[in-house]
């Protein structure tokens, strides 16, 4: 199910989505089938498919879900915990 909201913080401002390694992807797609959120799509460059981050927000916070799955590991995600600390950062300003 797609959040709006994390913890009463707006999604987007949390900058937590998965980042491709194009310099290892080949484009297999097995992302794009993977996340149930749509955070993955395909994208046609230049008559080239590719695989792109189509929706970053849709991607469930702290969720790491699609990286052990990617056959070439070019997956990651931000840093887990400067992630936490931005989100404590931000409940606090919203007190
Ligand atoms: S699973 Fe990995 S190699 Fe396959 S399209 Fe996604 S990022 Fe690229
Ligand atoms: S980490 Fe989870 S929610 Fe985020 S893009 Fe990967 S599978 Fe989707």
């Amino acid at each position: 199910m797609l959040e709006k909201t994390y913890r009463g913080i707006p999604r987007e401002e949390i900058p937590w989505y998965p980042i491709i390694d194009y310099g290892k992807c080949v484009a297999c797609g097995k992302c794009v089938e993977f996340c149930h959120n749509h955070a993955f799509d395909f994208e046609e460059r230049e008559g080239k498919k590719r695989t792109v981050v189509k929706n970053p927000y849709h991607c469930v916070v702290l969720c790491r879900g699609c990286e052990g799955i990617c056959p070439v590991g070019a997956i990651s995600h931000p840093s887990a915990e400067k992630t936490r600390r931005i989100i404590r950062k931000l409940k606090r300003a919203k007190k």
